[in-house]
């Protein structure tokens, strides 16, 4: 009898310990943060060339989990070319199906033409001559600051129709060549349905390779007066969230400062990053992401934080 006795008592303790243990790890799930990190790559319309689209496919299959958030420039398929399936195909070469297509635009000549928009040369971000007889030109040309809010209209929309005849489907994420976005590109995106912008930026961000006196921050410091890397997702008007590009691109960020970004993040308890880089020179820059991503999964481990990776 004081046998059965004892082994009911040991089943109670035995059952209620287990129960205590549980209702831990719940807890642990339970208060387990989770940061949200964008990885976003820029697509200048400039070049596609077999060394970046390379680096970007090895960088694929050493993150296969990674979707990317791929913002094209439409111009690779307005200039002559003798097969722009091919060209589409390259460009897909380097996706994966997790990924999410966006628009990213500089106003090149090639594309205002095609899309009927008067060309605008001045309001260089990089300080240069945007004038050509011959080739293209305006890569560095602000739309915010150059073009009205029709002519945003039209380009943006007509951006659009080209990926999308091209079989990229229709885009509603944005960010706008060099950020130069402001309340007429703002209108000029709502017009055309957008629902997710990432041109908000720390001109502090760039100083790594602008002048402070480049008009490239002086502009930026003028549309995006308020901008930190702490920025978070805000609504940018009813239609638009703003997703800030609150990490930069790794152009202009070496893996240590990512790593110090998003220490800087996590101590800040802030849940969201948008890192990324340009599709015309990954082949020199996507290591700085491929190196900061281990050391950002060890700092989240070590903080009790699940991170997340979105495209959209
Ligand atoms: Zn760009």
């Amino acid at each position: 009898m004081r046998l059965l006795k004892l082994s009911v008592y040991l089943c109670l303790v035995l059952l209620l310990t287990s129960c205590e243990s549980v209702a831990d790890s719940v807890a642990e799930v339970q208060a387990q943060k989770t940061m949200r990190l964008y990885v976003t790559v820029d697509w200048e319309g400039r070049s596609l060339d077999e060394e970046n689209l390379e680096a970007m496919q090895q960088f694929r299959q050493r993150f296969p989990n990674i979707p990317m958030l791929q913002l094209l420039n439409p111009t690779y398929f307005v200039r002559p070319h003798p097969d722009y399936a091919r060209l589409a195909s390259d460009i897909k070469s380097t996706f994966l199906s997790i990924d999410t297509v966006g628009l990213h635009v500089h106003a090149w000549k090639s594309l205002t033409k095609h899309c009927g928009v008067a060309y605008q040369s001045d309001y260089s971000f990089a300080d240069i001559s945007e004038t050509c007889k011959v080739g293209d030109c305006g890569y560095t040309v602000s739309l915010e600051n150059a073009y009205s809010q029709a002519d945003l209209t039209q380009l943006i929309g007509c951006s659009n129709d080209i990926l999308m005849q091209h079989g990229f489907g229709h885009s509603v994420h944005f960010r706008a060549g060099g950020w130069q976005m402001g309340p007429k590109l703002i209108a000029a995106l709502e017009a055309n349905g957008f629902i997710w912008d990432s041109s908000v930026i720390d001109a502090e961000l760039l100083l790594t390779r602008w002048h402070q006196d480049s008009s490239m921050i002086k502009m930026l410091r003028k549309l995006h007066p308020t901008a930190t890397p702490l920025d978070q997702p805000y609504q940018l008007t009813d239609q638009i969230m703003e997703y800030p590009n609150n990490a930069a691109l790794a152009d202009y960020t070496t893996s240590k400062q990512l790593v110090a970004l998003f220490q800087q993040l996590v101590d800040a308890e802030k849940t969201v990053m948008v890192l990324g880089f340009h599709q015309e020179t990954a082949a020199d820059f996507i290591d700085h992401l491929a190196e900061a991503i281990p050391q950002m999964e060890a700092i989240a481990k070590a903080h009790q934080i699940k991170i997340e990776w979105h495209a959209r």
